[in-house]
């Protein structure tokens, strides 16, 4: 009896090898799970459904022998795949869940989140955000020819690397404070809930943070990124692990 948790792969053709590795993850683990929960960033980049990538084909298709194996799949968006939609989801089997969504888990709630709505210090970032979601500007973007959103997406990226290559030679501290999680939002988070479980990915920083939030003792469980290694959280019915692939 295991719930699996991922997030930030990032895949892309790029890194050949993390897509391997997340194809075995798949065949020889997550087939086997009660069911698995994708908490964005599975890709690196995402501009439609449509985009007929060799990548985006191969997910799909590991996704699916895993669900057609009666493990159910659950994917929250990223900030890098949130134009994953409806179509890539029926046809991988998984279900798309909003963010932040509650689930039971074996008994007890536990809320999840990709981890990005958490970060709100970075007030540039939430700005594009809150436009990107828009289902207007979402529309009108998927609307343009395939080659054009590629190459949005592609500027998109160098604006984002110019951005936190420019924080991190101004101040180190500010940036490491940016782009992790803000502790008032988690807090807001878990109080609002009133559940003692967040689990989210986003920041890379993979931990099990224990706090209390009013009299409560809770949990943030911070999943790993996929750059270097593999990351995965194995939840039991009595405990969880947070482990390197
Ligand atoms: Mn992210």
């Amino acid at each position: 009896m295991t719930t699996l948790f991922i997030s930030d792969l990032h895949l892309d053709a790029e890194r050949p090898a993390v897509t391997e590795l997340f194809g075995a993850f798949m065949q020889r683990e997550a087939v086997a799970a009660d069911a698995l929960y994708i908490l964005g960033d599975l890709f690196e980049a995402w501009v439609g459904d449509d985009d007929p990538s060799e990548t985006g084909a191969y997910v799909e298709t590991r996704i699916r022998e895993v669900a057609d194996a009666g493990v159910p799949v659950f994917f929250i968006r990223g900030n890098r795949d949130f134009l994953l939609g409806n179509a890539f989801a029926r046809r991988a089997g998984m279900r798309i869940l909003p963010d932040p969504a509650v689930i039971m888990l074996y008994g007890k709630p536990a809320i999840l989140m990709h981890g990005d709505l958490l970060c709100t210090g970075d007030t540039a970032y939430q700005a594009f955000r809150a436009q990107t979601r828009n289902p207007a500007w979402q529309a009108q973007f998927l609307s343009q020819p395939l080659a054009a959103r590629l190459a949005f997406a592609a500027q998109a990226r160098a604006a984002s690397a110019a951005h936190q290559g420019g924080m991190k030679q101004s101040d180190k501290a500010q940036f490491e404070a940016l782009t992790d999680v803000t502790p008032a939002a988690v807090d807001a988070t878990l109080a609002q809930f009133g559940i003692d479980t967040l689990i989210h990915g986003h920041t890379h920083r993979p931990a099990i943070h224990e706090l209390i939030v009013g009299e409560r003792a809770c949990r943030r469980v911070v999943l790993g990124d996929w750059y270097e290694q593999g990351s995965v959280l194995r939840v039991e019915p009595h405990g969880m692990t947070l482990e390197r692939l």
